[in-house]
């Protein structure tokens, strides 16, 4: 069973876009052993991934937690697999050394050249993040070179978006993962969408140069959709509600994704009880095409069934905003053309690619 163990409602950082509530409330022992076990009780996988606020705050249940998981693998043979992921500044080599030996993927929230636009300290200045956090990209690299830089986007930081992605190639990262800024928080326009066009386009320039070169960087979302277009899986259709990826609270609560955490209508659980298995297939069985979406050609390539961002850009999980509708027909337009480049380039260089 896969469970997202948020550490710790605190961080470090206050990002302008952050959707989390934070609080000095971590997760006690008691809660992480409970929340580890109930990880083993299902299945022959057991998956943890280390979340917050900034799980590095509490670094040393990251470690009693692999040692538990991994004595607890040895003895039932069920596997154990984690990842991470951190706003990288409390990185250090100690850690990485113990994240190398339990196998753990890092992803590090980093936004490229436009990290100082809303990543700044919690401190009272609110101070910048990009020095640092260079620092600390460039040490998990020596020690894991496929990790994964994943930036977010917010209508002020899209002039900086394929920027971000060059500097963060040219940091070392060989995958970048984009996602746009949403939320109460932020406000798009219109004038922002069509610079995200622009910017989307020179990304895709940038990726084509790449593989002119032989260099098979990738950018998600662009690339992820190439793929998704050739094997005819959407993920988001697999993760209604994201069931498959279990959130728990530091209090030990139990819920379907981080977006929900406090609403009781969609509590599932917790660590001590188990999971409310009735709820979890009540929320299971839920249509997955949002009904204005069901006659739309893109239907299938497109992520309108994540109920989570429904829910937080237009406050029901099955009604999809304007902005993520208008996103996604710009993504598929800007990596369909990319997909025909790339394959009359070298079939055989896409295939390897992208199949
Ligand atoms: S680092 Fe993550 S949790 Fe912390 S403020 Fe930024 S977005 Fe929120
Ligand atoms: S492009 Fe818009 S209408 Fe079409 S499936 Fe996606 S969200 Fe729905």
């Amino acid at each position: 069973m896969n469970l997202t163990l948020h550490l710790t409602d605190n961080c470090n950082m206050d990002c302008s876009y952050c959707i989390r509530e934070k609080c000095p409330r971590d997760m006690s022992e008691e809660v992480l052993y409970k929340a580890c076990d109930l990880a083993f009780s299902r299945g022959r996988r057991a998956g943890l991934c280390f979340f917050g606020g900034e799980p590095l705050l509490r670094k040393e249940l990251i470690y009693k937690a692999l040692d538990y998981c991994e004595a607890k693998s040895a003895d039932t043979g069920i596997l154990f697999d984690c990842k991470m992921t951190t706003n990288g500044s409390l990185l250090d080599e100690e850690f990485l050394l113990r994240a190398q030996k339990a196998k753990m993927v890092i992803g590090l929230s980093f936004d490229g050249k436009a990290q100082d636009v809303c990543r700044r300290f919690a401190d009272k200045g609110r101070s910048p993040t990009s020095g640092i956090v260079r620092e600390k990209a460039e040490l998990l690299l020596r020690h894991m070179p496929d990790s994964i830089a994943m930036a977010t986007i917010a209508p002020q930081a899209v002039p900086y978006y394929s920027g971000s992605v060059k500097y963060l190639h040219d940091i070392g990262f060989r995958r970048v993962s984009i996602v746009i800024a949403y939320g109460r928080k932020v406000h798009w326009t219109d004038g922002d969408l069509e610079l995200l066009r622009e910017e989307l386009n020179n990304t895709s320039a940038y990726i084509k140069e790449l593989f002119v070169q032989g260099d098979m960087f990738r950018v998600s979302p662009i690339d992820s959709k190439i793929s998704e277009c050739i094997s005819g899986r959407n993920p988001a259709h697999k993760c209604h509600l994201g069931v498959r990826q279990m959130p728990v609270t530091p209090a030990g609560d139990l819920y379907p994704c981080t977006s929900f955490i406090g609403d009781k209508d969609y509590l599932l659980g917790n660590v001590y009880e188990g999971v409310n298995d009735k709820k979890v297939s009540e929320i299971a069985v839920r249509s997955s095409v949002p009904e204005s979406c069901r006659e739309c050609d893109l239907v299938n390539r497109c992520t309108n069934s994540c109920g989570c961002s429904n829910r937080m850009n237009t406050g029901d999980e099955n009604r999809v905003s304007p902005l993520q509708c208008t996103y996604e027909r710009m993504l598929i337009e800007v990596s369909d053309r990319l997909g025909e480049e790339l394959y009359a380039i070298d079939p055989g260089a896409f295939k390897h690619k992208y199949i």
